[in-house]
């Protein structure tokens, strides 16, 4: 039986680095613990891996279960791919060096993005061009409330742009406990498209180097987690209708615009966050990082109460300016 602790801190475990805890915390190392779980019907239950998209704005009364079951397996394969498995708790950075020192393809666009495996699927992590429900064949899941395994297939999972079933009508129900991933075997197509990737990348490149360049690329513009708290983007890219879209081109020319599936554009957040007026803000001791403003930091002690204002203050901005309500990403407590 897994051990229930009390009054647990909270603060090693947000990358946003906010001080906080839980009444109850479990961690589950194995699958052999699912079984063992307390009733957890009645209380309030939420569910953590890494911690990166998660913001704490006050103490969390209830039960916080921890994903922390590790191994990654090799389970089979066919002539263009092969089945890659990964306990909820691997953390994600680690499966994509997995698949890229096997020459396997599919997940190098995401490298070093922060958390775990059990969470990838929950917000569909994408970066660069790729989104993980792309090689994703199956999730496993134990539902909290009836103690029974669950698996969905990719279909299941209701995935679209940063959002799944497990974020909607499953979240903190169901605890994702494994993942199944179908990954390609080579000759590769590599998705370069985003920014300057593909002027950075050598002759004839490798999955190896579009893992290079984007771990680069990312270390020099991101903050890292370690030295300044944050939670990676704190607001979606909004998307809106084709026409909207365009009226505000007329508006605004220099506005980044994104065909999406018909009759939709995606309008880059950071750029109508930047002008608005507030790259590079702080209030109290919270700020909008200066090189990508969607980024909100922890500029040393910070709330999550002060985090939270200052998103509440750039969402009031972009409103003003542009009359789009950014919709946060991070899960707010
Ligand atoms: P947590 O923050 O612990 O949880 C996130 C959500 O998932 C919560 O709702 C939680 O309840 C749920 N959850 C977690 N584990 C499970 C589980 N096992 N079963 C069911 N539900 C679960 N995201 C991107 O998509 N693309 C990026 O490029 C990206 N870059 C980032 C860069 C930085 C510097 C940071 C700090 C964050 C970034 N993120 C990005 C956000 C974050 O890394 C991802 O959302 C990641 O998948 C969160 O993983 P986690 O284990 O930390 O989840
Ligand atoms: P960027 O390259 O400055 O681009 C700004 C936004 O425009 C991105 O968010 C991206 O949307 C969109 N975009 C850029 N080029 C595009 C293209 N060719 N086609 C379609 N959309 C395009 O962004 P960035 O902040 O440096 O981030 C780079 C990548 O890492 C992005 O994919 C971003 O999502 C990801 N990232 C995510 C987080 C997070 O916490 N979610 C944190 C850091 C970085 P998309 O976001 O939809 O890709």
């Amino acid at each position: 039986m897994p051990s229930i602790k009390n009054q647990h801190d909270l603060q090693p475990l947000n990358t946003f680095g906010i001080k906080a805890s839980a009444q109850y915390f479990i961690e589950v190392s194995s699958e052999k613990d699912l079984p063992e779980l307390p009733e957890l019907k009645q209380d309030k239950i939420l569910i953590m891996g890494g911690g990166s998209n998660i913001l704490f704005t006050k103490d969390f009364e209830g039960i916080i279960v921890q994903m922390k079951i590790s191994g990654i397996n090799i389970e089979g394969e066919d002539e263009q791919s092969v089945i890659v498995s990964a306990g909820g708790g691997v953390e994600w950075d680690e499966l994509v060096a997995f698949a890229v020192l096997r020459n396997l393809g599919g997940i190098e666009n995401l490298s070093i993005i922060p958390g775990s495996v059990g969470a990838a699927p929950v917000q569909n992590i994408g970066a660069y061009g790729m989104e993980v429900k792309d090689t994703i064949e199956k999730v496993e899941c134990y539902d909290l409330m009836t103690g029974m395994t669950i698996t969905f297939s990719n279909r299941d999972c209701g995935f679209s742009y940063r959002y799944s079933v497990f974020k909607g009508e499953f979240k903190n129900r169901l605890l994702i406990t494994k993942v199944y991933f179908r990954l390609k075997k080579p000759p590769h197509t590599l998705v370069t498209t985003y920014g300057n990737i593909a002027e950075l990348l050598p002759e004839n490149p490798s999955i190896t180097d579009v893992r290079n360049i984007i771990t680069g690329i990312r270390q020099s513009k991101l903050p890292d987690h370690k030295v300044t708290g944050n939670a990676g983007s704190f607001f979606k890219n909004p998307v809106v209708h084709e026409q909207t879209a365009l009226k505000l081109k007329e508006l605004y020319p220099g506005i980044p615009i994104f065909p999406e599936a018909t009759g939709l554009a995606k309008i880059s957040a950071a750029w109508l966050i930047d002008q608005s007026g507030c790259k590079g803000i702080t209030r109290g001791r919270a700020g909008t990082h200066p090189k990508q403003p969607l980024v909100l930091i922890n500029l040393g002690g910070a709330s999550g109460s002060e985090i939270f204002e200052l998103a509440q203050y750039v969402q009031g901005e972009v409103l003003e300016k542009f009359g789009i309500m950014l919709e946060p990403e991070v899960n707010v407590y």
